[in-house]
């Protein structure tokens, strides 16, 4: 008999209406911990990193810890075209969590994760946009390119940006993170917030807020411009 995640199609179904995209042939496997190290070996990653990590999201193909079914939705929603193969990691954990945080119907539907990523998408990029997570989310969903689509709508409503400078900002993934790189995969983790520093590891000087983050053992780095673009005067 083949389990299905928790919630699945409904969860679909809703994502679906939501972001306006068909998911099609939506595969979401629940794991157990060994099941879990098995799945993160086979995409590179080390016995270790796999520790702590309740979902999983690779390419097509989603896998969830027996324990953590809250997180089902949060992973539909990266399978669904909001994740950091198609644009800046940082944004894409930040606003699957703020659509999650819309779309979640009930607490076992959701649980807080990424919370620096969170706050900044909904505290700084939402507001002066002037959308819904959703409503952003159906762009990203839905667009062959993500970061040209995304730098788009914030040139708009601060027009001396940068495009191109935000475009490339705002690209997939991160030359720092080898691994990322490599895996092309989207973890969750458990009392995530526990493992993230609220202190800076890094910091670059020659930008002034070069803010490192440690992720699932790989540095993460906030985009520079896009921080900006937040902090500048504006809308
Ligand atoms: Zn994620």
């Amino acid at each position: 008999m083949i389990r299905q995640c928790h919630k699945q199609d409904e969860f679909v179904r809703r994502i679906e209406r939501a972001l306006g995209v068909q998911m099609k042939d939506v595969s979401c496997k629940i794991v157990d911990r060994q099941g879990m190290a098995d799945v993160m070996a086979k995409a590179g990653w080390s016995r270790n990193e796999s520790s702590g990590v309740v979902g999983f999201q690779i390419e097509k193909q989603v896998y969830v810890l027996d324990s953590a079914p809250w997180t089902v939705l949060h992973e539909l929603i990266h399978r669904a075209g909001v994740n950091s193969d198609r644009l800046s990691r940082f944004v894409a954990e930040g606003l699957t969590e703020a659509i999650a945080l819309e779309l979640r119907e009930s607490s076992d539907e959701h649980q807080p994760t990424y919370p620096t990523e969170v706050a900044w998408v909904r505290q700084t990029l939402l507001p002066r946009l002037g959308m819904t997570a959703v409503a952003l989310g159906r762009v990203i969903a839905r667009s062959k390119n993500a970061p040209r689509a995304l730098a788009e709508l914030m040139v708009r409503v601060k027009p001396g940006a940068d495009l191109s400078a935000l475009e490339f900002e705002l690209r997939p993934q991160n030359p720092v993170q080898p691994s990322f790189n490599k895996n092309q995969g989207h973890v969750t983790r458990m009392n995530f917030e526990l493992n993230q520093p609220n202190n800076p590891v890094g910091f670059d000087s020659s930008f002034g807020f070069g803010l490192l983050f440690l992720v699932a053992g790989t540095v993460l780095t906030t985009p520079v411009l896009v921080h900006r673009w937040g902090q500048w005067g504006g809308v």
